[in-house]
């Protein structure tokens, strides 16, 4: 039985003190045991107060991402074990608006994933096709290309520390989701080719998020597909109000 995962990427979003008002409304309605594991991803600057308000709190934190050196003359990057320092647990890699924004390449990315996976950080391996892709036919190709690229020479054991998100590129911040059917089919196929790659019985294990305009209206409907096993929330996990309704999704 997977685990739910729910994770909100704040973005560049938030200063501290926006950052801690909004954790202490979580926490206020917040199920003290929730049934599914709940991970905040705020920018890097709040990360320190907020390993301090979490301390004892069904709430998990993680980061945006991180660099695959451990040190060095890397101006403005960020390290893993400067993530487990201030209590992340999890961080995620290939982010579409990295691979767009910022040129994080699938070899960049896997580094990335194992430098976060040595340093004992959970991935979040962000992948999915844009418009155009899906327009030419080519989505299950780039996706699949991405998982297989992201993923290169991770063994079977590691992967019970590694969450994917199928994250449809025209879907984040559009207001625009895929369809259930959609995302479930594209799920189905992510686990398709966990299978080629690891075998059945790690393939049946790894949680697969969606994302893109995920709402409180539409994630229940989300939530009850087979192979869609959490959420990965972009927009709607800035408010306490509509984070605490997909926490609390009915499937
Ligand atoms: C995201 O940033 O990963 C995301 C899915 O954003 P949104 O929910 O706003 O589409």
């Amino acid at each position: 039985m997977r685990k739910a995962l729910i994770a909100g990427n704040w973005k560049m979003h938030k200063t501290v003190a926006e950052a801690v008002e909004l954790v202490e409304a979580l926490l206020r309605d917040m199920p003290d045991a929730p049934d599914r594991e709940v991970v905040i991803c705020p920018p890097f600057t709040a990360l320190s107060p907020l390993h301090a308000l979490l301390a004892n709190t069904p709430l998990l934190l993680g980061a945006q991402d991180v660099f695959y050196e451990t040190q060095g003359a890397y101006t403005s990057a960020i390290a893993p074990q400067m993530l487990t320092e201030l209590g992340c647990s999890y961080v995620i890699v290939g982010h579409s608006e990295r691979r767009a924004v910022f040129g994080d390449t699938d070899a960049i990315i896997n580094r990335k994933l194992h430098a976060a996976l040595q340093a004992g950080l959970r991935p979040i391996l962000c992948v999915g096709e844009t418009k155009t892709q899906r327009d030419a036919g080519k989505a299950e190709q780039i996706v699949v290309g991405q998982v297989q690229a992201g993923l290169a020479d991770v063994g079977g054991a590691q992967m019970a520390e590694v969450v994917i998100a199928y994250e449809p590129v025209w879907a984040i911040g559009t207001g625009d989701t895929a369809t259930s059917a959609d995302a479930q089919a594209m799920h189905a196929t992510v686990r398709a080719t966990l299978d080629d790659l690891f075998g059945g019985a790690v393939a049946e294990t790894v949680r697969i998020q969606y994302g893109g305009s995920v709402k409180p209206d539409n994630v229940d409907e989300l939530m009850a597909q087979p192979d869609i096993d959490g959420a990965l929330v972009g927009g709607a996990a800035l408010k306490a109000e509509s984070f605490l309704r997909i926490i609390g999704y009915r499937a």
